[in-house]
């Protein structure tokens, strides 16, 4: 048997009862930031390669608590992600999201479409078609509008779950994006089976395509694989003017990432498309 140094293992275990304390502390602090209004809606543009036209928005979730620097979604959205809550501040933003939208077709100034992300548990839970259903019904604006955006991880949980849920979805007029796609499977058989619309890029391809030849070849493979299966393509976490090149020299159709604009709040997006 390995050896343990003299009290090393209690040690390890109080560090694991802080981290478990400590993520308790943020799931109750983030229970009560989404009763006291505390999340906002932040938006990213996208773009088309081409000509930089606007296609649309990504919808990213902050969390503003009163007096204090905002929490990025990475500290908060995995805790939530371990309990039910992530299908409370799921629906929440689904339900916000629609309600922006229908007040920006009103307002005549429409950003195109609107993507959100789903996590795995409220994706696979149980009203989650029949809730979305109803935000359509109430939101009717939103209807060809919306795009929801869910990982590899989230379909390859159930598979044949995946595609029942996906097929009503997109009867209901909701498109469907891979997020974080190539970073998580090696196989994208389960591409034939799904009725996916779009795939996203990750930035980890994207960073240095300008620079690794390995790199702008996957990207490659990617968008021909894209292009075959009838799929749309965004490139994610694009910064540098050489990437877009690199983007524009291989057809890729969109992109977003801070070269054109970060993450920012409905007044300053709304600023940010007039100013176009
Ligand atoms: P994601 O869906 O992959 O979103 C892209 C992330 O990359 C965002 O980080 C965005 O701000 C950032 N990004 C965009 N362009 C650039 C760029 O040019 N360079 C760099 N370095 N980063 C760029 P953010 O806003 O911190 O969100 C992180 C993750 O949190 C998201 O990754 C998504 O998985 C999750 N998330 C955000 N909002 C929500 C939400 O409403 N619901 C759920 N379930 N997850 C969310
Ligand atoms: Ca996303
Ligand atoms: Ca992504
Ligand atoms: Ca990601």
């Amino acid at each position: 048997a390995k050896r343990i140094a003299p009290g090393s293992h209690v040690f390890f275990n109080q560090e694991m009862a802080d981290e478990v304390q400590e993520r308790l502390r943020i799931s109750n602090a983030l229970q009560q930031a989404l009763a006291n209004n505390e999340l906002e809606l932040y938006f990213q543009p996208q773009q088309q390669v081409q000509d930089n036209r606007q296609l649309g928005v990504e919808v990213l979730l902050r969390w503003l608590p009163p007096g204090k620097k905002p929490i990025p979604p990475g500290h908060f959205i995995p805790i939530a992600e371990e309990t039910s809550l992530i299908c409370d501040i799921g629906d929440w933003v689904l339900q916000q999201t629609c309600s922006r939208i229908q007040s920006w077709q009103a307002g005549g100034h429409a950003p195109g479409r609107v993507a959100v992300n789903i996590s795995a548990r409220h994706f696979h839970s149980t009203h989650f078609v029949s809730r979305l259903s109803r935000l359509l019904l109430q939101y009717p604006a939103c209807r060809h509008n919306l795009t929801l955006e869910v990982t590899e991880g989230v379909i390859l949980e159930n598979l044949q779950e995946s595609r029942n849920r996906m097929t009503q979805i997109k009867a209901l007029g909701v498109n469907l994006s891979i997020d974080d796609f190539g970073t998580g499977y090696s196989s994208f058989a389960y591409l034939r089976e799904l009725p996916v619309d779009e795939l996203k890029l990750d930035r980890s391809f994207i960073q240095h395509i300008d620079q690794r030849p390995q790199d702008k070849a996957i990207i490659a493979c990617l968008l021909e694989l894209a292009n075959t299966l009838q799929l749309s393509v965004v490139a994610e976490g694009v910064e540098t003017e050489p990437q877009l090149a690199t983007l524009a020299e291989l057809n890729c159709p969109a992109y977003q990432g801070y070269l054109r604009a970060r993450p920012m709040p409905e007044a300053d997006l709304l600023r940010w498309l007039a100013a176009q």
